[in-house]
């Protein structure tokens, strides 16, 4: 099956995004300051992921249409290793009434 990320963007509006300060740019790393929010020593959480209903504050478009993502060369590693066709892509989608293929 074919997933075309750029017409969904489903998971950035699903999950908590988290990383490690490190990886964050107040601390030398690459995500834009801004972006997320440092919450502790050990945990970086991008904006907008622990909202009710989540969208990651860099998420831009229509999410099932046209989506891009503000950072995508400076995106953290949780969305690096997200894989589209897993079962997580799979739920994303499914909660946002798309099919389970693009
Ligand atoms: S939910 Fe799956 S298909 Fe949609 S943007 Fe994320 S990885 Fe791509
Ligand atoms: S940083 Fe980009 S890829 Fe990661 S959740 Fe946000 S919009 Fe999606």
């Amino acid at each position: 099956m074919d997933y075309n990320c750029v017409e969904c963007g489903a998971c950035c509006a699903t999950f908590r995004v988290d990383f490690h300060p490190s990886d964050g740019e107040a601390q030398g790393g690459r995500v834009p300051e801004g972006l997320y929010d440092e919450l502790n020593g050990s945990i970086a959480r991008m904006r907008g992921t622990d909202h009710t209903p989540p969208r990651c504050r860099a998420l831009r478009g229509c999410i099932g249409e046209q989506v891009s993502c503000l950072i995508y060369d400076e995106r953290p590693d949780p969305c690096r290793e997200f894989e589209a066709g897993s079962d997580a892509c799979v739920r994303a989608r499914r909660r946002h009434g798309l099919a389970e293929s693009a």
